[in-house]
């Protein structure tokens, strides 16, 4: 009885320390975890966030949100608005936004001449370099409007058409509840389309970085080669 007694003792001092070395690493893990955040490993899979038509007035407050909130994306920007505002350009790429094309001034490419196409992207890839945004590699024709030659022009300056795979219709006025359900859709891979200027989508970035994080899902850049949603390299 006594000895048994000693020995029960025993073995719980044993699961004490071990419980105690156990609760050290993981205190360990958690706080070196915390010092160098590694979002990495936490995906199990990643989508393509895109914001269309800017940059406009309400970037620099887009950008602040998904900064906050730990979030990359695609900005898909108009020509026009990055040669009338190419630190904004600047800010995206600072921030760590992937800039793209989305055409000069926003036509229906379907109904312009090849000349014209041409010249609506053309432009803008001279836009966004000549405002540090490098050489875009992604292009979204306006209204997802495209055909044959749109996107052979498209081909011939190195860009790849992404259209998206879920549409949020924050143009369309969705409210903000509706935004970040529509982000609740997509899975690994997926692009959805939002845009820059719309004040409901602003305040669905908190909601939508919870909404991945609960999901295992990270923002991701697209792929060029793809058009998926990949790890960002
Ligand atoms: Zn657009």
């Amino acid at each position: 009885m006594r000895t048994r007694t000693r020995s029960s003792r025993r073995a719980l001092v044993t699961t004490l320390t071990a419980l105690a070395t156990a609760a050290a690493a993981t205190l360990t893990t958690a706080t070196t975890a915390a010092a160098v955040p590694d979002r990495a490993a936490a995906c199990n899979g990643y989508v393509g966030l895109t914001f269309d038509d800017g940059p406009s007035g309400n970037t620099t407050k887009l950008l602040d949100a998904l900064r906050r909130n730990g979030l990359r994306a695609t900005m898909f920007n108009q020509g026009q608005y990055a040669a009338a505002n190419p630190s904004l350009v600047r800010a995206q790429v600072a921030a760590g936004m992937w800039v793209a094309n989305h055409s000069y001034t926003h036509p229906h490419l379907t109904q312009l001449s090849q000349a014209q196409i041409d010249s609506e992207i053309s432009r803008t890839q001279q836009a966004l370099a000549n405002a540090g945004g490098g050489s875009p590699k992604l292009f979204r024709p306006p209204y997802g409007e495209t055909n044959a030659t749109v996107k052979s022009v498209a081909a011939r300056y190195g860009l790849t058409e992404i259209i998206w795979n879920v549409d949020s219709q924050d143009w369309n006025g969705a409210s903000t509840d509706a935004i970040v359900q529509s982000v609740g859709r997509l899975t690994n891979g997926q692009v959805i389309l939002m845009h820059d200027w719309p004040a409901n989508t602003l305040a669905a970035v908190p909601r939508i970085a919870q909404s991945l994080t609960a999901r295992g899902l990270c923002a991701g850049m697209i792929s060029p080669q793809t058009g998926r949603a990949v790890a960002p390299g």
